[in-house]
């Protein structure tokens, strides 16, 4: 640290991200890509016109890229706002409808980056531990009269609520905003947008990372009431107006516009997660219900860290969170049918 961080600063631990290993070419299970490339569509989109015409500023208002997005969840383009990657849009929803006087409330067990954001902007936080079970109770989240996040499905266990306890706490806590990060809800959880016409305090968070093969693009997006929206813009437009670039905003609208090829290789991941669960639990393994592109899994006889060592050591990557609660588990995620069967084989020489 040098003598010039601010002290607002100084006590903050960043996000530690997953490893990008640029030198090993690992089979590659832990930071929750798709396994498949980015649409026919997006790569026509991204021309060499287009790229001559990265002179330019992109569209400060991504008009054609939220329309895209606003007609693909039924809804209008001033409920939609697009961050770079949901990481920004979580950042700018911390920053507009969370201070120390309000706070936030979140699971102990969860996206990582809610308490680097709460720690960023000073906010005070009330973290709700899980159930035993890893699963969430919604009644904890019902009259808090702080900000709520919730990741569902959550992450890292892989495990969702239905429908009707988001609106239970949307609906207790009408005078804060509650927040529900939809990463991983289009391989099989329940999306609350729908809700979002009725609770004029519920936002829903989500990314073009997971099921639509855009990670490396950074798009994110965030649907809600128009107020809210207009205030994430007002940080958006007091942060970084360009803060979609050219490309990423084609590369969004061609993907969410190719629904055939959204839907087939969403199925493949779906299919693959029931495929490595099954197989999973045959070698003794204990995985918790996922509705994701990952499982959570243990094994009662090796810990998270050394099944993390023994699979890095035959070239897969996963991921594992040296934590108490966590770190008899590994977080996997679901690639080709290939990979998972390397992951497995993998295992076998390890068990
Ligand atoms: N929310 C959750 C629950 C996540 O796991 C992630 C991915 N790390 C994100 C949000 C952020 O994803 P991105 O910034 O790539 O959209």
């Amino acid at each position: 640290m040098s003598r010039f961080l601010s002290d607002r600063l100084s006590a903050l631990t960043p996000y530690t991200p997953g490893e990008q290993p640029q030198d090993f070419n690992y089979v590659k299970l832990n930071t929750n890509e798709s396994p498949f490339e980015p649409s026919p569509e997006v790569i026509k989109a991204i021309n060499t016109a287009e790229v001559e015409r990265l002179r330019l500023y992109s569209d400060p208002e991504c008009k054609k890229t939220v329309k895209a997005i606003a007609d693909y969840y039924g809804v209008e383009s001033k409920n939609v706002v697009l961050g770079n990657g949901s990481d920004e849009i979580l950042a700018f929803i911390f920053e507009a409808f969370c201070d120390k006087k309000i706070g936030v409330a979140y699971p102990d067990i969860s996206y990582g980056f809610y308490e680097v954001f709460a720690s960023r902007y000073g906010i005070d936080s009330k973290v709700i531990p899980l159930k035993e079970d890893y699963s969430l109770c919604a009644d904890n989240y019902c009259n808090l009269n702080k900000t709520v996040v919730i990741a569902n499905p959550n992450a890292p266990t892989g495990m969702a609520i239905p429908l009707f306890d988001i609106e239970k706490i949307a609906a207790s806590n009408p005078d804060n905003v509650v927040v529900i990060d939809e990463a991983y809800v289009d391989f099989g959880g329940e999306s609350a947008v729908e809700l979002t016409k009725k609770y004029d305090n519920l936002i829903v968070v989500q990314t073009f990372s997971k099921s639509r093969q855009l990670a490396g693009a950074r798009l994110g997006f965030a649907i809600a009431n128009e107020a809210l929206i207009a205030d994430l813009n007002t940080v958006r437009f007091a942060s970084n107006p360009y803060n979609i670039n050219r490309l990423t905003l084609l590369a969004g609208e061609a993907a969410i516009n190719d629904k055939a090829y959204f839907e087939s290789t969403r199925n493949k991941i779906i299919e693959n997660r029931e495929y490595t669960v099954e197989e999973l639990k045959k070698r003794g393994f204990t995985v918790l219900d996922s509705k994701t592109n990952f499982v959570f899994a243990s094994h009662s006889e090796k810990s998270g860290a050394e099944l993390y060592n023994g699979l890095k050591a035959n070239g897969v990557l996963v991921r594992f969170f040296n934590k108490p609660r966590l770190d008899r588990y590994l977080r996997i995620t679901i690639g080709t049918k290939e990979q998972m069967n390397t992951l497995l084989d993998a295992l076998d020489k390890i068990l």
